[in-house]
């Protein structure tokens, strides 16, 4: 794998302020929305998937995800990224100016239909007319499939490897660039990790995306790691651990961004991110969302004695 002299070992996605606003009961006022950008634009995340474009009577927490993409794009050098369900979601933020969609698309049937009310097929073909709307309008942007309940779904249970890698296929073969996995309803175990991004990539190669761990049970980390194992090196993970999905019940917890950073960089693994600045932007989360329980490990127990980042970029 080549990488540009200076560029981090790995990239960290930041999925919170779309992950896991929507998924939280209180809507963040926009004013609190930017300054917590501002923070982890300031930590030395270079990827922030910022919001999503869905109608707001479904998502009033996203009803400023216009606005919200402005502001993310006065930073230089950080990808702008929206998740979109749809044709018209994707309208509405290639028109915003987004660097980059994730178009989710559930492995398991049962689960697309309760999430999107569509198809596998059907969402495949949603991406299709995505992508030639981005031909047309918008060409520089990146398409990336979100592969959804990749290792289990809580409605149909098991989902099939192979229905994994036919479906990361069938996103590519319609156009998407990337098609990353996603643990949805927080059941992967990291065996199952290697065994699935090894097949997967098997499939499509290098158009293998992100690993989008949660930590449901304890194996969020884990789960990265084994990614990364196998060569993942792009890791969406959430500030503070907010969000989950609402069509999987019981599964709560993205992968906490101050953990995952602290996981790589303590291995000599660099990611680009400030330590003590990520730490730091949780008060402008903790500001715009008072009461709402966040986690981290790391922010608890705090650095180890004498513990020194090894290369500080940001
Ligand atoms: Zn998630």
């Amino acid at each position: 794998m080549s990488k540009m002299p200076n560029t981090p070992d790995v990239l960290i996605s930041e999925v919170g302020p779309r992950d896991g606003l929507q998924s939280v009961k209180a809507t963040m006022p926009t004013a609190d929305k930017f300054r917590w950008i501002d923070a982890l634009v300031a930590a030395g995340l270079r990827e922030i998937e910022v919001c999503s474009f869905v109608p707001a009577k479904h998502l009033p927490q996203m009803a400023d995800a216009a606005e919200v993409v402005r502001h993310a794009l006065t930073h230089r050098g950080v990808t702008v990224m929206a998740l979109v369900p749809n044709l018209r979601g994707a309208e509405a933020a290639l028109k915003a100016g987004v660097h980059k969609l994730t178009i989710p698309v559930s492995a398991s049937a049962a689960h697309s239909m309760a999430n999107v009310r569509k198809t596998r097929e059907e969402m495949m073909e949603e991406v299709r007319a995505i992508v030639r709307l981005r031909d047309q309008i918008a060409p520089g942007v990146k398409i990336e499939a979100g592969i959804s309940t990749a290792f289990g779904c809580t409605i149909q249970g098991e989902v099939t490897d192979e229905d994994v890698v036919w479906t990361a296929a069938g996103c590519i073969e319609a156009g998407a660039e990337e098609a990353g996995l996603s643990d949805t309803t927080g059941m992967a175990n990291p065996a199952q990790v290697r065994r699935l991004f090894n097949k997967v990539r098997a499939a499509i190669g290098d158009k293998t995306g992100a690993a989008h761990m949660h930590n449901t049970r304890g194996l969020g980390l884990a789960n990265c790691l084994a990614a990364y194992d196998v060569g993942v090196r792009t890791f969406d993970a959430s500030l503070g651990g907010l969000g989950g999905c609402p069509y999987a019940p019981g599964a709560s917890g993205n992968v906490v961004t101050e953990d995952l950073v602290f996981m790589f960089e303590a291995m000599g693994v660099t990611t680009g991110v400030d330590i003590e600045k990520i730490i730091a932007a949780r008060a402008p989360l903790m500001a715009g969302l008072p009461g709402e329980p966040i986690y981290g490990m790391t922010p608890e127990a705090g650095l180890p004695k004498g513990w020194k980042q090894t290369a500080r970029t940001a």
